[in-house]
């Protein structure tokens, strides 16, 4: 396919910050970024040359937006298959509809996974409504499970967590989720530690994989991201990332082969999905070292927002390339760097004091423009860089607090 070089017209759907981000790389480079939007003033409208506001339900408005621009990619993947099918006959879209039909479904991506021998979560479907059969695969996870609705769900949203011995008002959310549609019954792993692979790949198969980032999540939302990798790091694809002491928060069950291993999923995960574009593979270590694919997000991942600092080209640029035809950048690690990010609590006691936080003068702050700071809602974020993983960790960490410490 003919490369779209700058000058032309990029498209986006969705509004939210990664569609912003994804402007601001494409719109340094030279593009033209047109947003579909479903709300007036978002994140990523504020930065692009144009935007359109409408549903995102709205086949033929979004098929109406397709013909405007020369490319489109999406932050976001719950759109219709009917929309992105519409929006193909006109323009060139990446990633494709294989790739986001089957990412967009828990179920089908679970499958999809299983079919191709990656190892998932033990899981059970229930796709009748049946809360007979939702009770049935609940008592079958002795050691608790997560129920998940397997379309629609971000950040933890669409999730119910049933411990050992569920309560009553726990049961009772998740029925309710199994009315509403089908959900995945899944095991609650003991879990070690969550790590991330951003990628990547090519129309003509390239893939070029960021370095592993390690992620710790509170209440089922990214909390904090590393990458402690240097530019002395080896390749991850040669089995040769060794992690230090406290860059390994399990205390050694992330070894290379671990590392590798997850590197290596996520290429088959790509190709299998004849994947074209950025995306992420989340991954489980589970207490005793064992390896699962959590979910794929087939668009930019937040955990990914530190190659922004840490590596030679970020995530964002990389969407850009890869959906335009350009060669691939390098992922290489520039420095050891960790990202925190700013939910709406953060705003709990009135605007956060931003000067406390840049005194640490490594230190960047990314700000998406959303006006109301809703509890758990994502804001921006931190990023800090350093000699070291477990320096660029504390430097970020410290800077979060200082939001709220100095206060007038
Ligand atoms: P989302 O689409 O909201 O990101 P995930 O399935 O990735 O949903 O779940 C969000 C987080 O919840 C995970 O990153 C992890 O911290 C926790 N979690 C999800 N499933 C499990 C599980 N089976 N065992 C333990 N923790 C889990
Ligand atoms: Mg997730």
């Amino acid at each position: 396919m003919e490369t779209c070089l700058p000058g032309a017209r990029l498209g986006v759907l969705g509004g939210g910050q990664l569609g912003r981000m994804f402007a601001l790389a494409a719109r340094r480079m030279g593009y033209a970024v047109s947003v579909y939007t479903d709300q007036v003033g978002s994140p990523a409208a504020q930065v692009a040359d144009s935007a359109v506001v409408g549903s995102y339900e709205d086949v033929d408005a979004i098929a109406g937006f397709a013909a405007t621009v020369d490319a489109l990619t999406l932050e976001f993947e719950n759109f219709a298959a009917e929309a992105i099918a519409a929006a193909e006959g006109v323009t060139r879209v990446r990633p494709g509809r294989l790739a986001l039909h089957v990412t967009q479904h828990r179920l089908r991506e679970k499958e999809f996974l299983a079919r191709r021998g990656l190892p998932v979560v033990p899981y059970v479907a229930v796709t009748n409504g049946s809360v007979a059969e939702l009770g049935a695969a609940v008592a079958g996870f002795d050691g608790g499970c997560l129920v998940k609705t397997a379309g629609f769900g971000y950040d933890g949203k669409g999730q119910v967590a049933l411990g050992r011995g569920p309560t009553a008002a726990g049961l009772a959310a998740a029925a309710a989720l199994v009315g509403a549609g089908p959900v995945v019954v899944e095991r609650r792993l003991e879990l070690a530690a969550e790590l991330s692979i951003v990628a990547a790949r090519g129309a003509d198969g390239a893939f070029v994989p960021y370095l592993p980032v390690i992620n710790r999540h509170v209440n089922q939302v990214l909390d904090v991201s590393s990458s402690p990798w240097g530019p002395a790091t080896t390749d991850a694809s040669a089995g040769g990332l060794r992690l230090h002491g406290l860059d390994d928060p399990t205390g050694g069950l992330l070894t290379p082969v671990v590392l590798a291993a997850a590197v290596e999923a996520t290429e088959a995960i790509f190709a299998g999905l004849e994947f074209v574009g950025l995306g992420c593979v989340e991954f489980f270590v589970a207490a005793d070292g064992g390896l699962y694919v959590n979910e794929v997000a087939p668009r930019p991942h937040n955990s990914g927002h530190l190659t922004i600092e840490a590596c030679a080209i970020s995530q964002f640029e990389q969407q850009v390339r890869a959906l335009c035809g350009l060669p691939l950048g390098s992922s290489a690690p520039l420095a050891p760097a960790a990202m925190a990010n700013l939910l709406g609590d953060v705003w709990g006691g009135g605007e956060p004091d931003w000067a406390a936080a840049l005194r640490e003068p490594s230190v960047r702050l990314h700000l998406y423009g959303k006006a109301a700071a809703r509890p758990g809602r994502k804001m921006g974020h931190l990023t800090a860089v350093a000699p070291d993983g477990a320096t660029a960790l504390a430097r970020v960490q410290r800077a979060r607090s200082a939001l709220a410490k100095h206060r007038r």
